[in-house]
């Protein structure tokens, strides 16, 4: 009996193989078919998709393994440019997710100064901020403290207390 694994090696001896540009050639196929399939099956689309992987079957399978390797080098290069191109979206992005997910916990405040962006936890009242990265200090308001929304209460308590007492002596004095 031929083991599959052992005919699979076999099969792909002197052949190129997976490689990062095929993997992102699915990925890019993959996009085609989700985008297809929310408009109802865009043809050209899917067709697309079916042509990107055949490539990648092709290269897989290839055995110009050097030709190959020659593409993946091109599309490395590319891909560091776009990497490189891309950090200041990357990082806004990874901050209005990191935003998103501290909501209830967390406050977020730019350094008038340097424009960083400093993440404060949130309901301590009045804080004095130092920014990381440039060590400028600036006030910012964080949100009622648990404390200072009970005293605010006792307040409202107080004063409501007061008026029923007054109406209780003008009804009184009737
Ligand atoms: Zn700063």
């Amino acid at each position: 009996m031929v083991e599959p694994m052992n005919w699979l090696r076999n099969f792909m001896m002197g052949r190129y193989g997976p490689d990062s540009f095929s993997l992102f050639l699915i990925v890019i196929s993959l996009v085609c078919t989700l985008v297809s399939s929310l408009f109802g099956g865009l043809w050209p689309l899917l067709f697309i998709s079916y042509a990107l992987w055949f490539w990648v079957i092709f290269r897989m399978l290839s055995r110009n393994i050097e030709g190959r390797a020659k593409e993946n080098e091109k599309f490395m290069v590319f891909w560091n440019w776009v990497k490189e191109h891309t950090v200041g979206i990357r990082g806004w992005l990874t901050t209005q997710a990191n935003r998103f997910r501290d909501r209830r916990t967390h406050k977020y405040f730019r350094c008038p100064k340097c424009r960083q962006m400093v993440r404060v936890p949130k309901n301590k009242g009045k804080v004095r901020i130092i920014c990381p990265k440039c060590k400028n200090e600036f006030i910012r308001q964080t949100g009622k403290s648990a404390a200072q929304r009970a005293r605010e209460e006792q307040a409202r308590a107080e004063k409501s207390a007061a008026r029923a007492a007054k109406k209780a002596d003008k009804a009184g004095k009737k």
